[in-house]
């Protein structure tokens, strides 16, 4: 999986051969998974890096990684490592928090009772215009911030070079890993984040027409034609939106394969395929 966000043979050696080297195709297939696009993948990538040189040279095992976290951010500003993942910019300490949850994620690292990470001043500027000009109830800000925040890590805090495509890729990935409900939470939050950045000429207005519907009908509803162009779909391992529909639209892939008509191992099996199409083109249109 390293070899999606790194194509030079001399760049994946050099992180395979670091200190944590062993965990890095792991690590990038979470990032893939998460829904991380090139640029924040690779960044991300290097400062796992970045950490575990620091960490060989002060003899810290990668099993206290979590421990030294905090050391390694406050080293940051002053540094002056000696190898080529060396840097001072945001992304090392925003990555090397993301290597060490990788960690506890697969078991190398326990979880512990950490403090929980400062939120973005974008998160806070855009609860703060959220409750000013939209008067939502706190409990659904509660709802939104983790989804906003985490939308803001994956697509990189540099707003203004988000793409349509990257915004669908988001949702895709995230509304596949959850039911309907959390699903439209995801839309209306990211939609809602959008619109706060466009109002403050932060991103393009025209981002917020890329912000997918989910999908109301009953299968029993669907057309009889629409069901023939499932199956089509699904024989050519192309999905697509539905072109009746105005904007791309958010369908449960399970249900999208089983209205083709395929098995329900099938059915799983193409909902994952689905879910993993990071690099399908039609997450990357415009
Ligand atoms: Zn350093």
């Amino acid at each position: 999986m390293l070899d999606f966000y790194i194509e030079s043979d001399f760049r994946l050696g050099r992180l395979l051969q670091c200190p944590v080297g062993e965990h890095m195709n792991g690590f990038a297939g979470w990032l893939h998974s998460a829904g991380y696009q090139r640029r924040p993948a690779q960044l991300a990538l290097r400062a796992a890096a970045h950490l575990g040189h620091w960490a060989l040279a002060r003899a810290i095992p990668t099993g206290r990684l979590d421990e030294q976290l905090d050391a390694f951010v406050r080293h940051l500003p002053a540094c002056a490592c000696p190898h080529d993942f060396q840097g001072r910019a945001d992304y090392h300490a925003a990555g090397a928090r993301r290597f060490v949850e990788y960690l506890q994620t697969i078991g190398v690292l326990l979880r512990a009772c950490a403090e929980p990470e400062p939120v973005p001043t974008l998160v806070t500027g855009f609860c703060d215009w959220m409750r000013e000009h939209r008067g939502v109830a706190e409990s659904t800000l509660a709802n939104y911030v983790p989804l906003v925040a985490d939308f803001l890590a994956t697509l990189g805090e540099d707003t203004s070079t988000y793409e349509a495509g990257a915004v669908r890729a988001f949702i895709f990935a995230r509304a596949n890993q959850h039911g309907r409900r959390r699903a439209k939470s995801i839309v209306n939050a990211v939609r809602m984040f959008l619109r706060f950045l466009a109002a403050y000429g932060h991103c393009s207005a025209e981002l917020i027409a890329a912000v997918p519907r989910i999908a109301h009908w009953k299968l029993s509803a669907l057309p009889r034609y629409i069901s023939a162009l499932f199956r089509f779909l699904w024989v050519g391992h192309q999905p697509r939106a539905i072109p009746t529909a105005k904007k791309p639209v958010v369908v449960a892939p399970q249900a999208f394969w089983a209205r083709s008509g395929a098995s329900a191992a099938q059915c799983g099996q193409r909902g994952d395929e689905w879910g993993q199409a990071g690099d399908n083109s039609w997450h990357r249109s415009r």
